[in-house]
């Protein structure tokens, strides 16, 4: 089990490897987030307990998390893993190096203004994407949690309460359930709850094996909403909106014709800021995706 200093000491060494040169190669198989690109430099390398942040040129961050059974190991390139293949979660590789990490729960990337997403400390949530994951758990949490005026959307990125949910299934998890993203979780069933959380771990882990993310089968692209902003809603016909909210300022989608669940209808909250033209940013995030990369 890894403790903070043996991360500490990981994450000199992959400083010493990995800082300053350019990436040949990245492969993650549970990636939830967008794809760090070829090419692109890694500038910094980062622990904070069992935490391990790697960041690059274009302010893409690699989060890991240790838990009990992660472990980053740095080989040689051509160098053979003492562990298999399997076993591994990220792998990153420039000329001289690879760096694998193994087993670890939790790989995410995300941009650096999401970065107040981190948790940093305290508790992380069951992690849906484990088979043996304590789903009533997760329910009870959701259920529990501090803030009732909390909206639903935010709260499924709540790494406290459950892990494995990134900007994507969020989407596509409240979609599925026709719960309005800005639902209080206050006003959350139990029963709705439970559909939550079971539509998130099935649809998280039908994903582990796939190069491409589908949550909607009869959906073109594999995804209901996210991405899909002005496209017609498969379930009603309505078109797919999007906008940023609240703290961590993300892109949602949703169906504002067909999930209307717990609607509070919040439409002039002030944190609910519409997205007329999206920004850059936001269109090279979109672009960055890795069923977008594919069209070109
Ligand atoms: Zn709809």
């Amino acid at each position: 089990m890894p403790e903070g200093d043996t991360i500490h000491r990981t994450a000199s060494a992959l400083r010493t490897a990995l800082g300053g040169k350019a990436m040949i190669r990245f492969d993650a198989p549970r990636l939830i987030g967008p794809v760090p690109q070829a090419g692109r430099t890694i500038e910094k390398v980062e622990s904070h307990g069992k935490h391990l942040e790697i960041e690059w040129d274009n302010g893409m961050i690699l989060h890991t998390h240790m838990r009990m059974s992660g472990s980053w190991h740095l080989y040689r390139q051509g160098e053979q893993w003492r562990r298999p293949y399997e076993q591994m979660r990220a792998a990153i590789e420039n000329a001289d190096w690879v760096a694998v990490c193994f087993n670890a729960p939790l790989v995410e990337t995300y941009r650096r203004p999401d970065k107040r997403r981190h948790p940093g400390m305290g508790r992380l949530g069951p992690d849906l994407c484990k088979p043996d994951a304590d789903l009533s758990l997760v329910v009870n949490l959701l259920l529990s949690f501090p803030d009732s005026e909390a909206r639903i959307a935010e709260v499924l990125l709540d790494q406290r309460v459950m892990c494995g949910v990134g900007n994507v299934y969020r989407c596509e998890v409240l979609w599925a359930t026709g719960i309005s993203p800005f639902a209080r979780v206050g006003d959350l069933s139990e029963a709705d709850a439970v559909r939550i959380v079971n539509t998130a771990a099935s649809q998280l882990r039908a994903n582990l094996h796939h190069p491409r993310r589908v949550t909607a089968n009869d959906v073109r692209g594999g995804l209901a909403v996210y991405g899909r902003n002005g496209q017609r809603c498969a379930r009603c016909s309505g078109s797919v909106d999007m906008r940023r909210m609240g703290v961590h300022n993300r892109i949602l989608y949703w169906c504002p014709g067909c999930q209307n669940h717990h609607d509070p209808r919040v439409a002039n909250d002030p944190d609910d800021t519409p997205v007329m033209d999206p920004h850059p940013a936001a269109q090279r995030f979109l672009r960055d995706l890795p069923w977008n990369r594919d069209v070109v």
